[in-house]
């Protein structure tokens, strides 16, 4: 836990006293909370006068295209260029919603040519600390939407928060708590999300566009999932699902189809740990999910170049998709006497 000392919180607002050119970024396959929080700090900090240009490695799922402002975001895969520019003109750079700046994966030599002082706002484990100038993390939140909440309210700025910063913030919050199912049995998060309302927000109406704007191929691509990608390690309390490339050719895959995948199989009531694996380009795109004790992010660490919470994690993989497989249940077969725990309902 990284919090920040009176004496930090003064040192970042007299950075923002004057108008400054500033850099928003956020991880690769940036999330709703990578989203969210960023577009509510554009929209925060251009209140309070300065210019700023939200930046983002990767394409961001479809399902959070209404997001207020997110039109104006860069997307560093196609504007690399602008990016660049942005960053090399920066008075101060904002890093949201990850922890090591690896995780903006292309981006990553440029953004540490900055000269510019980074501000860390976030919520993963061991963030790397001697890369910003200001860490404000801690992994007792919700999401980083909710810690960019908890930004303002340290600034005095609570009164600039409108109803299109409480819909982005929103966004974060439900995205990265499975709508309050997850990482959030904490007083302050139902606190801010009523905050929220008070400033404007239609909490319904949010909830209906990220989760009711499914297309049919991406519902059917789920039923494919469930009935025919699933392999069920009983032994290991552990679920699987597997797409390879005919399979996301078939559902007409679109960037975020597979959001929420991995969170299915979870509901069975023996299964502790759930595994998509995705074939992307020349890689495997992993997320895990665990209830429980099972930490996912040593486990994405350990074995899969990845990291993330300790119930919630992704990581790379550069085999097929069968070899995959094979290697994931020949790891877990060494650790299967910390899979085999009961939950307490
Ligand atoms: P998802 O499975 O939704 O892609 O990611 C779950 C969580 O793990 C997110 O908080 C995300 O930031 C983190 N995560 C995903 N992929 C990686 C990775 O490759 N490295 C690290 N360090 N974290 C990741
Ligand atoms: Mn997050």
């Amino acid at each position: 836990m990284s919090l920040l000392t009176l004496d930090q919180v003064s040192g970042i607002q007299s950075l923002l006293s004057e108008k400054r050119r500033i850099v928003l970024t956020t991880h690769t396959n940036p999330d709703g909370d990578a989203i969210g929080s960023s577009m509510a700090m554009s929209r925060y900090l251009r209140k309070k006068g300065h210019d700023v240009i939200a930046i983002v490695p990767n394409q961001f799922p479809g399902f959070l295209s209404w997001i207020p402002g997110v039109g104006e975001m860069l997307t560093y895969e196609n504007k690399a260029k602008a990016c660049q520019l942005a960053l090399r003109e920066a008075d101060l750079v904002f890093c949201l919603d990850y922890n090591a700046l690896n995780r903006v994966g292309t981006l990553t030599d440029i953004l540490k040519k900055t000269e510019a002082p980074r501000i860390l706002i976030d919520h993963h484990i061991d963030p790397e600390t001697a890369s910003f100038k200001y860490c404000f993390s801690t992994t007792n939140t919700s999401s980083t939407a909710e810690l960019v909440f908890d930004f303002m309210e340290l600034m005095g700025d609570t009164d600039l928060i409108d109803k299109e910063i409480a819909e982005c913030l929103y966004t974060g919050i439900i995205t990265d708590t499975g709508s309050f199912s997850f990482s959030a049995n904490n007083e302050k998060t139902y606190r801010v999300t009523a905050e929220l309302i008070h400033h404007g927000l239609d909490a319904l109406k949010i909830h209906r566009l990220i989760y009711d704007t499914f297309s049919e191929d991406r519902l059917r691509l789920l039923g494919h999932a469930i009935s025919n990608r699933m392999v069920v390690w009983d032994e290991l309390k552990t679920a699987l699902i597997y797409f390879d490339r005919n399979d996301l050719k078939e559902f007409n895959y679109q960037v975020g189809d597979a959001e929420g995948v991995v969170n299915f199989p979870l509901s069975m009531e023996k299964i502790n740990l759930s595994i998509l694996i995705t074939e992307r380009d020349k890689k495997i795109r992993m997320s895990f999910r665990s209830k429980g004790d099972f930490s996912v992010n040593q486990l994405a660490r350990q074995y899969f170049n990845g990291g993330g919470h300790k119930n919630a994690a992704g990581g790379t993989y550069f085999k097929s998709v069968p070899e995959t497989i094979k290697a994931i249940k020949h790891i877990l077969s060494e650790c299967k006497e910390d899979l085999n725990y009961k939950i307490d309902y």
